[in-house]
């Protein structure tokens, strides 16, 4: 950018002496200007931005200031939705900028926003180009290679993708083995599979089915991660070659619904992956089971205050808020309270959008994790005694919430709990106590 003013003005119009109705206006106080000319404005950055597939609604934001006060990041750092504009106005194009990866992509913006300028379209469109020029921040970029390696972001082995069912004290089959159709391919999904908390979820997700008497397998070593984070932090690449990787692996099989654990994996085969080839029918965990709430056998009751988190991309994202409500308020004892900000308005836990393979960088840039703002608020909501529960739907958020409530400070007195744990806790016998 040159160092010559943005706008000049051409001639200031003043009047010496000037009197009007008795009152004195003269010097400045009846100072006008002639008209300004606006003589440098670089529109290269915006207008490569918006030249991208996904980022063309960037031109669209006229400042308003809606998005503000919704934007979970802009609570907690400088960034923000409008401040992005006015940076590419100024001629930055953001791959240098860390801002490019502070955004979680939950949507909240979007949802306000009277020129529908689509952080979840631009941001990836950038990203995209700042990863074919290899600017990418560390802990993303191994990610991505783990990804591209073993299939899943954690970097196991897709072997042990299916461990976890060890311990599940129910048969898990796999579709591969059974030989026959089933009514339900279970998506397991990564962090589900390999990550000790979501292993929790795993098998309480398995005893919970088999009680139901739901006819169902998994894919195991042939599941590969659905992708959809992969393309919101812009390796589109990377998303396509899982997304074929998995679709293959459905079409192998014959099943009458895909019922998944992890709303990133819905968001994915719901809405990207039907232009890639495959286009079944998908159901989001808490979705599946609110059809069969009332065939429940409960056999305990777990007297908690319990307050949801809304992920980004099962609520806002795609629309369902009320199925994992309905589960909650089935449980027998579960008192299910509301912190503000949920449904549409739900605050983001900061996974979202490639930002669970990002919290070292974006604790850079950030006073606090979003994580620990959510648990803040649920602490809030729920009280301290003990008996408080954050209950989770998406496999990113146990392991979030869970540090958070660590560094927070809340050890004991809040717990974080899949909403598929507090179900199966509740269909299993109290244990017996001793006199
Ligand atoms: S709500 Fe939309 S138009 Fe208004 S400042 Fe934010 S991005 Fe711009
Ligand atoms: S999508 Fe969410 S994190 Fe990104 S700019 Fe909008 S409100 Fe902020």
């Amino acid at each position: 950018m040159s160092d010559q003013p943005l706008i000049k003005v051409d001639r200031i119009l003043e009047k010496e002496h000037a009197v009007i109705d008795g009152i004195d206006i003269s010097g400045r106080w009846n100072r006008m200007f002639s008209q300004r000319s606006i003589t440098e404005y670089p529109t290269e950055a915006m207008d490569w931005i918006t030249g991208l597939d996904g980022g063309e609604s960037l031109r669209d934001c006229y400042q308003c200031g809606k998005c503000v006060p919704v934007c979970p990041v802009q609570h907690v750092g400088s960034y923000g939705p409008r401040k992005l504009h006015v940076k590419v106005l100024r001629g930055n194009n953001l791959i240098d900028d860390p801002d490019l990866w502070l955004c979680t992509t939950c949507g909240n913006c979007f949802r306000v926003c009277p020129k529908e300028v689509n952080p979840l379209q631009i941001m990836p469109a950038i990203r995209e180009q700042a990863v074919l020029q290899g600017k990418v921040p560390d802990e993303l970029a191994q990610a991505f290679a783990n990804l591209q390696r073993q299939g899943n972001p954690q970097g196991e082995s897709p072997r042990k993708r299916v461990d976890w069912a060890a311990e599940a004290g129910v048969p898990v089959p796999l579709i591969g083995e059974l030989g026959r159709p089933v009514d339900v391919l279970w998506y397991v999904s990564d962090y589900t599979s390999y990550h000790p908390r979501g292993k929790d979820a795993a098998r309480a997700m398995a005893r919970v089915l088999t009680a139901l008497g739901v006819d169902f397998a998994i894919l195991g070593p042939e599941e590969r991660s659905d992708g959809d984070s992969a393309r919101l932090a812009g390796e589109t690449g990377l998303f396509e070659l899982l997304a074929e990787q998995n679709i293959k692996a459905f079409g192998k099989y014959a099943f009458a619904r895909l019922v998944v654990m992890d709303p990133h994996a819905y968001n994915a085969f719901r809405n990207h992956y039907p232009r890639l080839g495959w286009t079944g029918e998908v159901l989001h965990y808490t979705q599946f089971l609110a059809e069969h709430v009332e065939r429940i056998a409960w056999r305990s009751r777990l007297d908690l205050e319990v307050t949801y988190h809304d992920p980004c991309y099962l609520g806002r994202n795609n629309g369902e808020y009320d199925a994992p409500r309905k589960l909650l308020a089935a449980i027998p004892g579960v008192r299910l309270a509301e912190m503000p900000h949920n449904r549409a308005n739900g605050y983001c836990c900061g996974g979202g959008g490639g930002g669970m393979w990002l919290d070292g960088f974006v604790a850079e840039h950030v006073s606090e994790r979003l994580s620990e703002r959510r648990v803040r608020e649920a602490v809030a909501t729920v009280g301290t005694d003990g008996s408080g529960v954050l209950s989770v739907a998406c496999p990113y958020e146990p392991s979030r919430f869970e540090d958070a409530v660590k560094s927070t400070g809340n050890d004991g007195r809040i717990v974080v709990r899949d909403i598929i744990e507090l179900i199966d806790q509740a269909m299993q016998p109290l244990p017996a106590t001793t006199a």
